[in-house]
């Protein structure tokens, strides 16, 4: 056990518990089962087959869903530990944070959502959420992964008044009377530390590893990130400390060492603002978390340059032509597929390695039909999705 878990941590001997009640482990906590079982599930596999900005087949080099939640735990933990909160939850949390991801990062997302406009929609969080409690199915007694209330409260990041409503009514009756993981979008209640900690991890490990990626891959030069203040600020400390990054032949090493200055000075910002709303709003609970403003928090000033860099990465990554080219075709693929196992779900397999389409019992072309759909192509890799296209299709589009 942690002795130096604070108060205002998540404690798993305080879990609000499973959905399903198990018998205690004899060496591991409730997070480190979370994590555990996150970890060898066949979704968490697939991140490394998934795109995150850069289409997975475009290089070796740039960072995969997989990758990407590797350096969300890593960032999360050092910060959960300065901050003396759960380090296993926050890898848990950091780990199956992106498992409701499509094939195509963001394009495919935008796609499905768009093929399942008349049967709910289709939200990357929810799907995470879905995951770990359905979809997953490799336990005797129940389907999904039966993570701790903890753990899927940090999954679910955002989540609509009407899907959290949906969402309460399948939620178990917990014994301390409070509601479920929907219940916070309802009641406008914050979640844990840790799962506000798995947040700003997000932002802070897509921000630099974006303009890492962006940059090796020639889409946006250094010196137009050096544009932006928060990055330039790491350049010049880099180049004061060693003048010979300023050369043309080390220039690959000046955005490591920019990139890695620039982590670090996002990291102890974090811990700096958050320790000072901490002591402030003086929380001595988990639940007292909940029920206060956001305290896991950026200066006003790195918020600033942060957000400076988000919208440059958009306007200049993002919103590349040569990635919008991309996307286009993702989406094609998406949206082909949709409307193939729609017209013919036997090209679905019986058993698909979601498991749960084919249990649940459905009407062809009910809503429930279209999940199942969605529920398959969503767990998809980038590469499997581009090879059942080519069959489905004959056309061959990013494969
Ligand atoms: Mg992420």
């Amino acid at each position: 056990m942690n002795q130096a878990l604070a108060p205002y941590a998540c404690d798993p001997a305080q879990s609000r518990g499973r959905r399903h009640a198990i018998a205690p482990a004899p060496t591991r906590t409730d997070y480190q089962r979370d994590r555990d079982r996150i970890v060898h599930s066949s979704a968490f596999r697939r991140l490394v087959y998934k795109t995150q900005v850069f289409l997975n087949h475009e290089g070796d080099l740039f960072r995969t869903r997989m990758t990407h939640s590797l350096e969300v735990a890593q960032l999360g933990r050092s910060v959960a530990r300065a901050l003396r909160l759960n380090e296993d939850l926050v890898e848990a949390i950091a780990l199956a944070h992106d498992l409701g991801h499509t094939p195509f990062g963001h394009a495919g997302q935008d796609a499905l959502h768009r093929c399942m406009a008349d049967a709910g929609g289709f939200e990357h969080n929810l799907q995470s959420l879905r995951v770990v409690d359905l979809l997953e199915q490799r336990y005797p007694e129940y389907d999904g992964l039966n993570l701790t209330f903890e753990a899927r409260e940090g999954i679910l990041k955002h989540c609509s008044p009407a899907n959290a409503q949906a969402l309460e009514a399948s939620e178990p009756a917990f014994a301390d009377g409070q509601g479920g993981v929907g219940q916070r979008f309802l009641a406008h209640t914050r979640p844990s530390l840790e799962a506000q900690l798995c947040n700003l991890a997000d932002e802070i490990a897509y921000n630099a590893h974006d303009v890492d990626d962006g940059v090796r891959s020639g889409l946006i030069t250094l010196e137009q990130v050096r544009g932006l203040a928060i990055f330039e600020q790491a350049c010049a400390s880099a180049i004061c400390d060693f003048p010979a990054l300023s050369q043309a032949d080390q220039q690959r090493r000046l955005l490591y060492e920019a990139l890695r200055r620039m982590l670090s000075a996002q990291v102890y910002d974090l811990i700096a603002s958050s320790q000072e709303a901490i002591a402030q709003a003086r929380p001595d609970s988990v639940y007292a978390v909940r029920q206060s403003p956001a305290l896991l928090l950026f200066s006003p000033d790195m918020q600033k340059n942060a957000r400076e860099l988000k919208q440059f990465l958009f306007r200049h990554l993002y919103r590349h032509p040569q990635v919008v080219e991309k996307m286009q075709q993702a989406q094609q693929v998406v949206t082909d597929l949709f409307q193939a196992y729609r017209a013919a779900p036997q090209e679905m397999p019986a058993a698909t390695p979601q498991g749960a389409p084919a249990t649940q019992a459905r009407l062809p072309g009910s809503p429930a039909d279209a999940r199942a759909v969605s529920d398959y192509i969503a767990g998809m890799t980038d590469r499997f999705a581009a090879r059942e296209h080519q069959r489905l299709t004959g056309q061959r589009l990013l494969a």
